[in-house]
């Protein structure tokens, strides 16, 4: 990478371009050369988008909102490679993965500019009742005056779209600070939308260190809703602070992926597949990816030589490369604790099937057998290419204690061709999603996803709850029947 392709960004604030003389560096992981910078933004920017924000009444109508949403989902397929690339750089994701965010980002405009034209309306009779009058009452969604959006390093697209395209359906007008580790592609972003007709005032990108600037997204008067997308202590720290603001919190996860003993050896190569990729995609860094692959005792010795053939055809390194399947973590420290958690849960008794070793941020997909299920390393949310497997007892009772044993709740998977145990286990786990024979991550974007316990607050996220809790609701009534 040519240095010349450093990207220095200012701020969006209210159609201007804002830099500051104190800048944020962000890095290539693989290399960990610095690839851009982005303004280190003060509470006084934030404040002044949330005043803009506030201040505009957008008159855009269902058709207008619908076309800008379109026009910008056609506008990201237009620049996949632009925003694949600069995905790769500043995530460090392998380019396969980067272009497939792309396509999910795609997605939620997709459905964000048909939900747009939905009626969002109610009406109700009122002669239906004991003291009933020839009346109707009607409902409508209204925007509110700001929405504060703060986002994670791990999606740096498809994260922002799902906050930023339902707003958009619905009239509101956001300020998003991006985290300092993955800014640039949520500038991109920003600019695509206004190429695709959005007023700047209804999209604003803040920067800026937690330290200086987290306060005012949360704390600001011009906000009514916060949507917060990261982990669990920054999570608590809103729910603390925000007070009566509405918020909307998605959190961490630690996923399993329960494997049963009813299935046949083909069952288990396609159990195996979905353990691999779900625990490896985006360098496992995805809040549903695979944290635990939960497999049942009399199946495990045929399970696990298929997981570790999957595991070791992984091509991992230049994420630059084309022909890469596993790119890097985010930075080396990240890489760093999650190894070192491996080798703590080998001195629990854990045995490493296969680590062709770290370089830098660059781990490989490690895989580990005899998990303990109280080990770290699947407690606690390990969001790297980790492919841990704790051997758990035939009874399902026994699985779903062990399964809903963590602090998380976020989303599961279920191998199973038994009904009645698919059901169960839709019952049985703690969790907002439960997927049998599919990842965790599983979902379309606009179906409802989001996590309960540390995961989340039950707030549910995809375009469709989105747009729901970004409004509210007016009722009115009118005498005629
Ligand atoms: P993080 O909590 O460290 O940071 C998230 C955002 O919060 C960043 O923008 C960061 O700058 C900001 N922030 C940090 N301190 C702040 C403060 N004091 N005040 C205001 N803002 C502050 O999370 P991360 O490491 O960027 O992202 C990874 C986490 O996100 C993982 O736990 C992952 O599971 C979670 N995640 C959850 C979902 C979901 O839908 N549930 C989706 C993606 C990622």
């Amino acid at each position: 990478m040519s240095k010349t392709e450093i990207r220095n960004e200012g701020m969006r604030i209210g159609g201007e371009i804002v830099f500051t003389d104190a800048v944020i560096e962000v890095k290539y992981p693989y290399t960990d050369e610095v690839i851009g910078t982005v303004p280190a933004g003060t509470a006084e920017h934030a404040a002044r988008a949330f005043e803009i924000a506030a201040n505009y009444k957008s008159k855009l109508s269902r058709y207008e909102r619908s076309q800008i949403l379109q026009r910008a989902g056609e506008l990201i397929g237009e620049r996949r490679e632009y925003l694949a690339k600069w995905l790769v750089l500043e995530l460090g994701i392998c380019h396969q993965h980067a272009i497939y965010e792309t396509k999910r980002a795609q997605d939620v405009y997709l459905f964000a500019a048909a939900q747009a034209l939905q009626d969002d309306g109610q009406i109700f009779s009122c002669d239906l009742t004991h003291n009933g009058k020839e009346r109707k009452i009607y409902t409508k969604r209204e925007p509110v005056r700001a929405i504060s959006a703060i986002t994670p390093f791990n999606h740096p697209l498809n994260m922002v779209s799902h906050k930023i395209a339902p707003s958009i359906a619905t009239n509101n007008c956001m300020v998003c600070k991006p985290t300092e580790l993955t800014p640039l592609t949520a500038i991109a972003l920003a600019d695509i939308l206004y190429d695709a007709g959005l007023p700047p005032e209804m999209f604003q990108i803040v920067t800026g260190l937690p330290q200086d600037i987290g306060e005012e997204m949360m704390m600001n008067d011009n906000i009514d809703i916060i949507t917060f997308t990261g982990g669990v202590p920054v999570g608590k720290l809103i729910a603390s602070k925000a007070g009566y603001k509405r918020q909307a919190l998605e959190l961490g996860g630690n996923d399993p992926l329960i494997v049963c003993n009813d299935l046949t050896d083909a069952d288990l190569e396609k159990a195996a597949t979905i353990a691999v990729a779900g625990a490896t995609g985006n360098s496992g860094q995805r809040c549903t990816a695979i944290k635990r692959i939960l497999v049942q005792e009399s199946v495990a010795d045929r399970f696990v030589p298929l997981v570790l053939e999957k595991a070791k055809a992984i091509k991992f390194g230049d994420p630059q490369d084309p022909e890469t399947q596993l790119g890097c973590v985010i930075h080396a420290q990240a890489a760093e604790l999650f190894e070192n958690r491996v080798y703590q849960a080998e001195k629990e008794g854990a045995k490493i099937l296969y680590h062709p070793g770290r370089q830098g941020a660059l781990l490989p997909p490690i895989v580990v057998d005899h998990v303990p299920h109280g080990s770290e390393l699947v407690m606690e949310e390990t969001f790297g290419p980790i492919i841990p497997i704790v051997r758990v007892p035939d009874n399902d009772d026994a699985v779903m204690e062990i399964s809903n044993s963590t602090d998380f709740g976020l989303s599961s998977g279920v191998c199973t061709n038994d009904l009645n145990r698919a059901i169960s286990y839709i019952n049985g786990l703690d969790v907002g999603t439960c997927n049998i024979w599919e990842q965790p991550g599983y979902r379309i974007e606009t179906s409802p996803f989001g996590g309960i316990k540390d995961s989340g607050n039950a707030v549910k996220e995809g375009v469709t709850e989105a747009m729901k809790f970004f409004t509210n609701v007016k009722t009115y009534s009118l005498p005629w029947p």
